[in-house]
């Protein structure tokens, strides 16, 4: 805590997470500033061309999956009401999701399942075969269809809620990176200066384990945008470690590469062959330029599990993240339980298994 200060809440990071905290803190009446070393909505891993919006396959209930679960039903209203707010669209929707059946054996192990992916995603979840997709779509013998999978368009979603944070007054520091967790006397010491403020949300992606001292790190990963308007109501593709996203905007985002540990936001080949991989299995996409290749870094927790509360020796910095590959999806309700802990009322459901406590202590030896 520093004294004096106008500001409740420095959010330390301008990323799905940290905008999705800040507004939720907004909402709840606080004074917040957001402080990022790039310009706050257009860095970091929240960028991904892909913007997948996928549920689990069903299996053992965890906590995990309960939270994506519940947040991918929220999603709609939610993303609908910051349409709104805003005025800008988000590129969300609901086309489904065709899964790659390479083979006779892959096919009768997804017959198996589909019973439980019925009682779980709905009547409409098939295996489909070609001719029941849009034409020079997808090349392959058959394929699960399931209907909930969504996708939004990732880099227009940050620059809205930039806009609506910026809307709500929220003080926006671009160029800024905090250097310190712990305040000084004049506040919490970012590269541009000190800023007061009551509590500090970690919301700084990959880099918030090392800055923690919690058990986790960088996942890597590469992505790219072609241009390509996909047929009308094409589903997403997803293959072994390959996505092939339509967006509303005549392209098509196609990843991913995935290297735990490293750090580095370079590119290099294998992003070539995943954007191969992908021409191969849709032959629309053969002619198609590529637009942009893009690298980030994904925060991936030692047990996978989003980070989000107090941590234990620092009760005034709330740490919000850890959404590895699905992290678009997990941020609304992450950002909401953030704001929560940082107004003082913690959620009352939130699962013990995302606390900054438990994660150290699943590290901690016997
Ligand atoms: C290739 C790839 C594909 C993906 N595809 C999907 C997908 O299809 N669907 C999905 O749901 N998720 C996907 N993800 C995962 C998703 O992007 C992440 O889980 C999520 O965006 C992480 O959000 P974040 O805000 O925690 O981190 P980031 O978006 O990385 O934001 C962290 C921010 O903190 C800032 N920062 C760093 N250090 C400091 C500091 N010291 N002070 C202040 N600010 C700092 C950074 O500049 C950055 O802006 C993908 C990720 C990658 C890399």
């Amino acid at each position: 805590m520093t004294r004096g200060s106008d500001i409740d809440v420095l959010v330390a990071g301008g990323g799905a997470f940290g905008l999705w905290t800040a507004l939720a803190c907004l909402r709840r009446g606080l004074r917040v500033a957001i402080a990022d070393p790039g310009r706050i909505g257009a860095a970091g891993a929240s960028l991904t061309p892909t913007g997948a919006l996928a549920p689990h396959q069903p299996g053992r209930p965890t906590a995990l999956k309960t939270l994506q679960a519940r947040a991918l039903a929220a999603l709609p209203e939610t993303l609908a009401a910051l349409e709104a707010e805003t005025g800008r669209r988000l590129g969300h929707a609901r086309p489904g999701r065709l899964s790659i059946l390479p083979d006779a054996a892959a096919r009768e192990r997804a017959e198996a399942r589909l019973p439980a992916l019925r009682a779980a995603q709905g009547e409409a979840c098939a295996i489909l075969a070609p001719g029941d997709w849009p034409a020079g779509w997808l090349e392959a013998p058959a394929a699960q269809f399931d209907p909930r999978t969504a996708r939004l368009d990732a880099p227009r979603l940050l620059a809205a809620l930039r806009a609506a944070c910026e809307a709500r007054g929220a003080r926006m520091l671009d160029g800024a990176a905090l250097l310190n967790l712990a305040p000084g006397p004049e506040g919490f010491a970012l590269s541009t200066g000190p800023l007061r403020a009551g509590r500090l949300a970690l919301a700084t992606g990959a880099a918030a384990f090392a800055a923690a001292g919690l058990p986790g790190g960088p996942e890597h990963g590469q992505a790219a945008r072609l241009a390509l308007r996909a047929p009308p109501g094409a589903p997403l593709i997803m293959g072994r470690g390959l996505w092939i996203v339509p967006h509303a905007d005549g392209t098509v985002g196609v990843g991913a590469t995935a290297e735990k540990g490293r750090a580095d936001l370079g590119l290099d080949a294998q992003l070539e062959s995943v954007i191969d991989r992908a021409r191969a299995l849709c032959p629309v996409l053969r002619e198609a330029p590529v637009l942009s290749r893009w690298a980030g870094l994904r925060p991936r927790a030692a047990s996978r599990d989003p980070v989000v509360g107090p941590l234990p020796d620092r009760p005034h910095v709330i740490v919000v993240g850890g959404g590895q590959r699905i992290g678009l999806a997990l941020a609304p309700a992450c950002g909401e339980a953030a704001a929560a802990f940082l107004a003082e009322a913690p959620p009352p459901d939130w699962p013990d298994a995302f606390l900054p406590s438990a994660h150290l202590a699943a590290r901690a030896p016997a």
